[in-house]
């Protein structure tokens, strides 16, 4: 991608950074389905390097989905789950990532007969090791995949608030919207932030910006993934920003679905101008050929932003995140720091 050739990669590598939009099976790298299918070696994902990076080659969106669907096929068992989890996260740190919210569907996993306990356990054993060997704190969204209807919906509501795991901090909704209207799942939000979660819903990637207000009315929401069609309404722009409600913004993802035709064209920029708050986030990275440095290396490049622009992107992550204050006030610091040192 011609973005890693600006100079302000250096910069952006050492950046801390938080990441708000990021899928748990979307960000196993051609390195972690190796681990993967090597434990499963009747799957006919190829286990060795080269032959890997060809499998994730995508022709197509619809090549993307066959290849997206033989990697959930991979988390078999819990152990897998885990090794899944405790691996993204050394992939972010990596990339310098301090602190993420994953976005989670524990229905893929345990309508494939993964138990609920044994789910959770393993996401949240694989969060501590991460925590304490590499630094870095993940948090959790638990997500319904509306494609797969209302008894997704149920199951998710149900194994968040019952089991609520510790790193569990909000509840959302993924999948596709058109012909998924999100008022539907209303009663399903309600539980979960009855039991104090936070909304994070998906709105606005491949529809009208009258999503993002059934969001914002029906679901709650406090934070919009995406959020791509709000340029299209003023009001609703006026209104995200007057409420402070932040944008997960995912620019390269928008251009492999096509809900952007090209960078160029993305609505970032508007959304900006008009003074809303956002966020710069990778979506499936590996499957979409990015990563979060990535990502603020072509935001750099749409926003015309320095060094101290790109600081700002990563505290706005920091104040769009669900961490108590304490977290993002030792982060915040971490960031200011690191920018003070770049300048000396
Ligand atoms: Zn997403």
């Amino acid at each position: 991608m011609s973005d890693t050739a600006s100079p302000l990669d250096a910069f952006i590598a050492g950046l801390p950074k938080a990441e708000l939009h990021v899928h748990h099976v979307g960000s196993a790298s051609p390195r972690i389905v190796a681990e993967l299918a090597a434990r499963h070696p009747d799957s006919k994902v190829p286990t060795d390097p080269a032959a890997l990076a060809e499998y994730f080659s995508f022709r197509d969106f619809a090549h993307f989905i066959e290849v997206y669907l033989s990697v959930v096929d991979l988390i078999r068992d819990a152990e897998d789950v885990r090794l899944l989890t405790y691996e993204v996260a050394r992939d972010m740190v990596r990339q310098n990532i301090r602190y993420a919210e994953l976005t989670v569907t524990p229905y893929s996993s345990v309508r494939r007969g993964i138990p609920d306990r044994a789910f959770v356990e393993a996401i949240e054993d694989a969060r501590k090791a991460a925590e304490a060997e590499f630094g870095i704190v993940l948090r959790w969204c638990f997500d319904i995949p509306g494609e797969a209807g209302l008894a997704s919906a149920e199951e998710t509501a149900r194994i968040a608030t019952e089991l609520q795991p510790d790193g569990l901090v909000s509840f959302g909704l993924g999948g596709p919207e058109i012909g998924v209207p999100r008022p539907q799942f209303k009663p399903y939000f309600d539980r979960a932030r009855a039991a104090g979660l936070h909304s994070a819903p998906h709105a606005g990637e491949t529809t009208g910006p009258q999503t993002i207000w059934d969001a914002l009315r029906e679901l709650g929401a406090e934070r919009i993934g995406h959020g791509t069609s709000a340029t299209q309404d003023p009001r609703l722009l006026d209104h995200l920003a007057e409420h402070r409600i932040p944008l997960e913004v995912c620019p390269t993802s928008n251009i492999a679905t096509r809900a952007v035709a090209t960078l160029d064209e993305h609505p970032v920029k508007e959304m900006v101008a008009a003074g809303v708050l956002v966020t710069i986030n990778s979506d499936d990275p590996p499957m979409f050929g990015t990563d979060l440095n990535t990502e603020y290396a072509v935001a750099a490049r749409l926003l015309q932003l320095d060094e101290g622009g790109l600081a700002q992107l990563a505290r706005n992550a920091v104040e769009a995140s669900f961490l108590d204050a304490p977290g993002k006030a030792k982060l915040t610091a971490e960031i200011d720091s690191y920018l003070a040192g770049w300048q000396r």
